[in-house]
């Protein structure tokens, strides 16, 4: 059998791996096919290429997009984007400074409250254009401040903690609308995480073309739940395991095994997508 894992994060956004460490594991695991799907970001993209290319690994490049749908935070996961497409680019570039700026306002709380973290310790410790709380909270960790990166949530990050700061998404048809346009397919991330069910038939209105069935946090039960919902709205199926290497714990590849055909059936819908649209040009 051929596996795959659709749901990766290198050091291009929170994760811990480089796109070569990664694809390593991904390597020694047995993977037939990887994505990698950083938050609002294609940085890693060129060296998972050549990475997987050179393990003989089949590579699909991707995203994670910060979304929401009335106040419902919907993360949607772009597959087979093109990421010298221009459009995809600027967008994500705007919530890369969204996220910059929220950095700032969030270190700017800690100190307001006797946290002294200097900001460049954070920036310097994501290293990419696309940094989240778990770099604030490695950040602290490291500078001594807090124990663990759950102190650091628990103590100041988690929603509605005093150093917690709103982020501006784009809304989900949008985010949908921009995947597309950028050639890909829009998979609804990790549907049994929040209460989203109800933003399901909105977003297959939208043009949804996946839901991720599999995932490191569904159980058994909500597996089964979204594989009938794929069913029963015609979305493709996906899976993986949201690894984010060493910055939340242990490194999470390896356990969500993605059979790989549904692989094929993604790249069976790019294909025809891309066949019928330059038939209309024709
Ligand atoms: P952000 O995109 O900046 O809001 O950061 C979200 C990231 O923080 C996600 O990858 C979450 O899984 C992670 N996160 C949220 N809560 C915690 C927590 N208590 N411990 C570790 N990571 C967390
Ligand atoms: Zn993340
Ligand atoms: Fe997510
Ligand atoms: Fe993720």
């Amino acid at each position: 059998m051929k596996f795959a894992d659709l749901h990766l994060h290198t050091y291009f956004s929170d994760g811990t791996f480089s796109p070569e460490e990664l694809v390593g594991h991904g390597h020694r695991l047995g993977f037939a096919a990887l994505a990698l799907t950083d938050h609002d970001s294609v940085e890693g993209c060129p060296r998972m290429i050549a990475a997987c290319e050179a393990a003989g690994i089949d590579f699909i490049p991707g995203a994670e997009l910060t979304a929401e749908h009335n106040d419902t935070e919907i993360h949607l996961l772009g597959y087979y984007v093109d990421t010298q497409n221009d459009r995809f680019l600027s967008d994500i570039g705007r919530f890369q400074s969204v996220r910059q700026d929220r950095i700032r306002e969030m270190v700017a709380r800690l100190n307001g409250l006797n946290v002294p973290l200097p900001v460049e310790s954070v920036f310097a410790l994501a290293n990419c254009k696309s940094p989240g709380r778990p770099h604030v909270a490695r950040a602290l960790v490291k500078a001594g401040l807090v124990r663990s990166l759950d102190e650091a949530f628990e103590r100041f990050l988690k929603k509605n903690r005093p150093a917690w700061v709103p982020k501006a998404k784009m809304s989900a048809l949008e985010a949908i609308e921009l995947i597309h346009q950028a050639g890909g397919l829009a998979v609804m991330a990790h549907p049994g995480l929040n209460r989203t069910d109800d933003v399901i038939p909105v977003l297959v209105e939208a043009g949804l073309d996946g839901i991720e069935c599999f995932h490191t946090k569904h159980s058994t039960v909500m597996s089964e739940r979204y594989l009938e919902m794929a069913d029963k709205y015609h979305l493709l199926i996906t899976g993986g395991s949201d690894c984010h290497g060493f910055s939340k714990g242990k490194p999470l590849i390896g356990t969500v095994k993605l059979p790989y055909e549904h692989v094929e059936k993604l790249k069976a819908k790019v294909e025809q997508r891309k066949f019928s649209t330059t038939d209309e040009h024709s």
